[in-house]
């Protein structure tokens, strides 16, 4: 008997089912609407919203865009794609997760009240990264952006430092990243840190672990640019070999489930219920067959 189990905390954050909601609300009073950038890391999903009429556009479009309707997503944006905004008479749906409004505007403070001189705001996160980029926005670009402890360096060691993280970072790297960065600053200087990791995050990884540990085989349904899915994905492949990422059931292995009991089919805060359920559908199928 084959027992096939979908993770019940795996699926849409908050954030990111807001943000759908919001879209599909507007599509559904029929007009043209544009999302700056995939409206989440599942490229499915975007799919599903394209068809309902969801326009895709990157930034060098949205410069170019006038009197239309633009929806910005969960990951938020820098203060520049507001003016840009009202610049071109363009009406903005602000999907930006309150979590990730609350950090930009944590950033914003402490960066205005700080004697930038001697002060220097640095994020743990991923460079090039859209929610990041609204975050080094909030500094007028001045923030340091490091993803990992071989780029400390680019830290000045002589000036007062305030570390965030980017929300979907995993807790481990950052509080490892911080207490290194706490030795390499002088130590006459002050060094803060703000563990704004997002809780949707960090409480799923130990969940997450227990999961891939009580199945024989593991399928991590992600698109291949979500932040937090490399995270949850390490952990499963960490706590069970046997897990592999797909970012659909088109990508599915079937042949892998041959002889097995067991199977859990979990996935990122950007992967949608439904398309675990068509993973776990098309397994039944070729088992059924
Ligand atoms: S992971 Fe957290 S911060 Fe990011 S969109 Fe989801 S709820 Fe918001």
């Amino acid at each position: 008997m084959l027992n096939i189990e979908i993770d019940e905390h795996s699926g849409f954050c908050f954030g990111v089912t807001t943000a759908i909601k919001k879209a599909e609300e507007e599509l559904q009073k029929g007009e043209t609407l544009y999302c700056l950038g995939d409206i989440v890391h599942n490229r499915i999903e975007c799919d599903r919203l394209e068809k309902l009429g969801l326009i895709t556009i990157n930034h060098e479009e949205f410069a170019k865009l006038h009197n239309a309707k633009v929806l910005l997503r969960a990951h938020g944006e820098p203060p520049a794609t507001y003016l840009i905004a009202q610049k071109n008479n363009l009406e903005i749906i602000d999907a930006t997760c309150p979590v990730v409004l609350k950090l930009q505007q944590r950033i914003k403070k402490k960066w205005q009240e700080a004697d930038n001189d001697n002060s220097q705001i640095v994020i743990y996160g991923q460079a090039g990264h859209a929610e990041v980029l609204g975050l080094v926005g909030q500094t007028h670009g001045t923030a340091t952006v490091i993803e990992k402890s071989s780029q400390i360096d680019k830290i000045a060691k002589d000036k007062n430092t305030y570390i965030y993280s980017q929300t979907t970072k995993s807790l481990e790297g950052y509080k490892q990243v911080v207490s290194e960065i706490k030795e390499y600053v002088n130590k006459d200087r002050e060094c803060e840190s703000f563990n704004t990791v997002c809780g949707q995050v960090a409480n799923r990884l130990d969940g997450i672990g227990n999961f891939a540990k009580s199945h024989e085989l593991i399928f991590f349904v992600c698109g291949k640019k979500s932040s937090n899915g490399r995270i949850l994905f390490d952990e499963c492949k960490k706590m069970n070999p046997h897990s592999y990422q797909i970012e659909g059931p088109e990508d599915l292995d079937l042949t892998l489930t041959q002889g097995v009991h067991s199977i859990g089919i979990c996935g990122a805060t950007s992967t949608p219920k439904w398309l675990m359920e068509n993973c776990k559908q098309a397994i039944i199928n070729y088992n059924n067959r």
